[in-house]
């Protein structure tokens, strides 16, 4: 048992953590970091990276048969054996060591334990007691929420960890939930060769996205060969004979032989000593915009509920190490409320967004417009896609601004597009200067023409829209 003093301790080391406590080592301050399980957290190993790593071979197939020239010199249909073993050298095989060094290299100290606050700048980390002089950053990131289903328990679902991390496909696979994570994993698993089916309880899957994704999405599953049932909800789960049987509301049980829950997160704030500092387990660490709970806690990443993705965890990290380091004055107009996230759905079409849906804008009170074109109608998506034309892009534009508040788009391998909306969406760009961010030829990014044009923009010096 020992007691030892650092600047600063982070609990949690997955990549919000891991980001922080690197930034402010680099700085000079001592950081220790305190994990119980994998450095890189779930996204490394159970979410992000392996989920990818099953979708991509799947969606390049799709889009390779609808090249003509390239079809014809594909046959056959995916490996699972060796996308499973591609997956497992992309996570690693679940081992961490490569990621120690870069922390050793910032003079981060590693502390391997279950952390738990214990009192005012205080953490006990197994037999250690850990005592911060500036600050304590949460970032214990999130676990899949299991229903209240007789039976559910019992029958041990797959949660995303056993999904993205399976050595074996299913023959049938059901999987609760269509959000993000239900609809990838439903591709995923599909294309690998399971007979999939996917239930979601609302009336339409991936229901925070506009509805026009929804759509695509759904309707790209079916074809799929998915059974895609929505208005559906499980009610009860049996575990029998080596296959799961789930009861619905509406008609007969599904059998499968896994179950994969996917219908939604709880944060990893229950068992982490909040209460010990006044604040309430279970919650999420409620945090301003600097990150900051109070004086000495921040909390960071899926932790603080603010927007539940990678890219947006480590930028929250990389703002609180620069308040802890004293240079959070700079700080103003950030996106630390997540607002104005960028997320992708890697789904085939992908689903690539930023900022405000159109009904999300409309709830917050903005004066917007829509503006929809095909994805797939110009010179440069000739390219791509052939004989799927199904996409749209969409801008939502807040008129008493002149400003893009948000951007949707749906189509084959459109992940790379939503950086240019954030751009524009995040600097505040006037829509009239978007004529002279001129879009190369032939690119998929003449779309942005095509948007402008659907505004009724002026064109550069101020005649007609699009010549
Ligand atoms: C299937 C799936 C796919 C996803 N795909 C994407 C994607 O493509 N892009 C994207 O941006 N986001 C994606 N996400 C979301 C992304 O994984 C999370 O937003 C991200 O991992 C959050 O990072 P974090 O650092 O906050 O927490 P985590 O990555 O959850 O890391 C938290 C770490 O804290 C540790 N920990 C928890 N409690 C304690 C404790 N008491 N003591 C010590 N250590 C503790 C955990 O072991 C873990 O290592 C996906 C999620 C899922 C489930």
């Amino acid at each position: 048992m020992s007691e030892r003093e650092f600047d600063v301790i982070v609990l949690g080391a997955g990549p919000a953590g891991e980001v922080c406590a690197g930034r402010l080592g680099e700085q000079g301050l001592e950081v220790a970091v305190v994990e119980s399980h994998l450095i890189g957290g779930e996204c490394s190993f159970y979410a992000c990276m392996p989920s990818k790593a099953l979708l991509r071979p799947g969606e390049l197939l799709a889009e390779v048969r609808r090249i003509p020239g390239v079809h014809e010199a594909v046959t056959g249909d995916l490996d699972a054996a060796a996308v499973f073993k591609r997956r497992d050298e992309i996570i690693h095989d679940l081992d961490d060591s490569g990621m120690v060094p870069w922390l050793e290299q910032r003079n981060v100290t590693v502390v391997r334990a279950p952390g738990r606050i214990d009192g005012e700048r205080r953490v006990q980390a197994g037999d250690d007691t850990l005592v911060a002089r500036k600050a304590v950053v949460v970032a214990t990131g999130s676990s899949p929420l299991i229903p209240p289903i007789d039976g559910f328990q019992e029958a041990e679902p797959w949660t995303n960890r056993e999904a993205t991390t399976a050595k074996e496909l299913p023959d049938r696979l059901a999987i609760l939930g269509g959000g993000v994570v239900g609809v990838e994993m439903a591709q995923a698993f599909s294309s690998l060769g399971s007979q999939v089916t996917l239930l979601e309880r609302g009336d339409r899957l991936i229901p925070r996205e506009e509805p026009f994704a929804s759509e695509h999405v759904e309707q790209s599953l079916r074809e799929n060969g998915v059974d895609v049932r929505v208005t559906t909800s499980a009610t009860a789960v049996r575990a029998e004979g080596g296959e799961v049987t789930i009861e619905l509301d509406d008609g007969g049980p599904v059998r499968a032989d896994e179950l994969l829950v996917a219908i939604g997160r709880r944060l990893n704030t229950d068992e982490i000593g909040l209460d010990t500092v006044g604040l309430e387990p279970g919650k999420p660490v409620e945090v301003d915009d600097s990150m900051r709970a109070n004086e000495w806690l921040y909390a960071i990443g899926d932790a603080n509920g603010r927007a539940l993705l990678t890219h947006m965890g480590k930028y929250q990290a990389r703002i609180a190490a620069d308040v802890i380091l004293g240079q959070g004055a700079e700080c103003h107009q950030s996106n630390a409320d997540g607002s104005r996230s960028p997320r992708v759905i890697f789904t085939d079409p992908h689903v690539a967004a930023v900022g405000y849906t159109y009904e999300a804008a409309q709830a917050d009170g903005l004066n917007v417009r829509a503006v929809d074109v095909p994805t797939q109608g110009n010179a440069g998506a000739s390219f791509y896609g052939r004989d799927d034309t199904r996409g749209t892009a969409r801008l939502v534009v807040d008129d008493d601004r002149g400003l893009v508040v948000g951007a949707t788009f749906t189509g084959p391998e459109v992940a790379e597009w939503v950086q240019a909306a954030t751009i524009a969406v995040v600097g505040e760009v006037p829509v009239e200067r978007l004529f002279h961010a001129v879009p190369p030829f032939p690119t998929r990014s003449e779309v942005w023409l095509y948007l402008l044009e659907a505004l009724g923009v002026a064109g550069p010096c101020g005649g007609p829209p699009r010549a």
